[in-house]
């Protein structure tokens, strides 16, 4: 395995270095949610109570997972049981690992669209698996995070005796693409023919910008049975520090993930996960009351985002940048093509790091603007033809991205 330091050691360590204004790695620097922090707050304060102070249930603190089975039996169309159908883990992180850690034999191949999570692939390679990459083409002249395009039969021509599972990022990081129903039907079927596993890191599931609809692959027919849905508290109330996630599924799907979760973890930090479970049971109960959509929930989290997304947008544009407008999620892909800076004509060899590695390097040092370079989240021969973008991250305060932008335009 790659033994370099991953993205965000090197580049989160280099803004900090830099003390550059920090739009790369993705987490929020505005407050998280008042009525969650006061939630923890509550649990706080009382010492006395051992049952969320001391080790609770192993495979999740049961106030939580009762929460998190009625909130997803409705997401997913389908009874999930919570005593046996969902693990409570160390972030979304855990979740993937103890997935593939679980579930691959030495030489299983699991298909992987590209560009991918940065940690896909290591971990597989971790869990003994071959991760096969398909790319997502994109279309010319991309304007939306849509125009990244899935090719069914691209994937199909990948899948041997040995394809074991496919794992779909739904929203999609670092594009902000949201699959539509027409292409997750058509990855269904395909999953139905070819008997794999689907691992669904859909994460971003509660960052859907108007107009567009979040698609549950483990809520479409037949698919309950085959999918992990991995999810991530970070992500739900604007807290990544928090480090919850879960992995949720039918029993047969989650029990190698629970043998490796009781041995090497046992169980989760108490205090955050009561305070979770009654931060989702309010929004459950908002559901239940019709007050807001499924998407929205209470921390109204795309009607937050959405002109921040707009800001940065524009500011790009204004600077000779030319994002790619996400569909869902929080970072934006933006082409640099046009922008002169000193590695722009030099002559590259082999050895050396893709170029946008370069440039994000030389942003970040001499401009003092932190961003992240997608060639990482492709492999091998796909970085060549993905190296002129950025990666930035817009859930940041207004103040961060603003100044983010007057950096950008001194670029022109
Ligand atoms: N999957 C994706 C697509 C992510 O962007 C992230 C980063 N947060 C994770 C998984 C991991 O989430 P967590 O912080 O809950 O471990
Ligand atoms: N998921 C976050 C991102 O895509 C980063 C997580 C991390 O720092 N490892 O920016």
């Amino acid at each position: 395995m790659d033994s370099k330091p991953s993205i965000w050691v090197e580049f989160t360590t280099l803004a900090v270095e830099c003390k550059a204004v920090n739009i790369g790695q993705g987490f929020p620097d505005t407050p998280m949610p008042k009525f969650v922090s006061d939630l923890l707050t509550e649990v706080s304060e009382h010492p006395e109570r051992t049952d969320w102070h001391q080790y609770t249930r192993g495979f999740g603190h049961t106030r939580l997972v009762n929460v998190l089975a009625n909130l997803y039996s409705r997401f997913l169309k389908n009874p999930v049981n919570p005593q046996t159908d969902v693990l409570v883990t160390v972030g979304a992180y855990l979740a993937l690992y103890y997935s593939f850690l679980g579930w691959l034999d030495h030489g299983d191949e699991v298909i992987v669209m590209e560009p991918a999570y940065d940690s896909y692939v290591p971990q597989i390679k971790l869990a003994g698996g071959v991760p096969v990459p398909v790319v997502l083409s994109l279309a010319p002249n991309p304007i939306s995070s849509a125009d990244y395009k899935l090719d069914i039969s691209a994937i199909e021509s990948k899948i041997t005796p040995k394809t074991k599972m496919l794992i779909l990022n739904n929203p999609h990081n670092p594009t902000g693409k949201l699959f539509s129903r027409e292409e997750l039907l058509a990855l269904a079927e395909l999953v139905k023919k070819h008997d794999l596993i689907v691992i669904a890191d859909e994460v971003y599931e509660w960052h859907i910008y108007p107009g567009h609809e979040m698609i549950r692959f483990a809520s479409l027919p037949g698919m309950y049975e085959r999918t992990i849905t991995i999810g991530s508290a970070g992500k739900a109330f604007s807290a990544t520090g928090w480090k919850l996630g879960w992995a949720l599924g039918p029993a047969q799907l989650l029990a190698p993930l629970k043998t490796i979760h009781q041995n090497c973890v046992f169980t989760c930090s108490t205090p955050t996960q009561e305070a979770l479970a009654r931060a989702f049971e309010m929004d459950l109960a908002i559901i239940e009351e019709g007050r807001f959509s499924e998407s929205h929930l209470l921390t109204g989290l795309a009607s937050e985002l959405l002109p921040k997304r707009d800001l940065l947008a524009k500011g790009l544009r204004e600077a000779g940048l030319t994002p790619i407008i996400p569909e869902a999620g929080y970072f934006m892909i933006a082409d640099f093509s046009d922008i002169d800076w000193p590695g722009k004509n030099q002559q590259r060899s082999e050895t050396d790091d893709p170029l946008d590695f370069d440039f994000v390097r030389w942003l970040c040092r001499e401009r003092k603007l932190a961003t992240i370079p997608p060639s990482a989240f492709y492999s091998g021969e796909n970085k060549a033809g993905n190296d002129h973008f950025v990666r930035l991250c817009f859930f940041k305060s207004d103040e961060t991205l603003l100044s983010a932008i007057e950096i950008l335009k001194q670029l022109k």
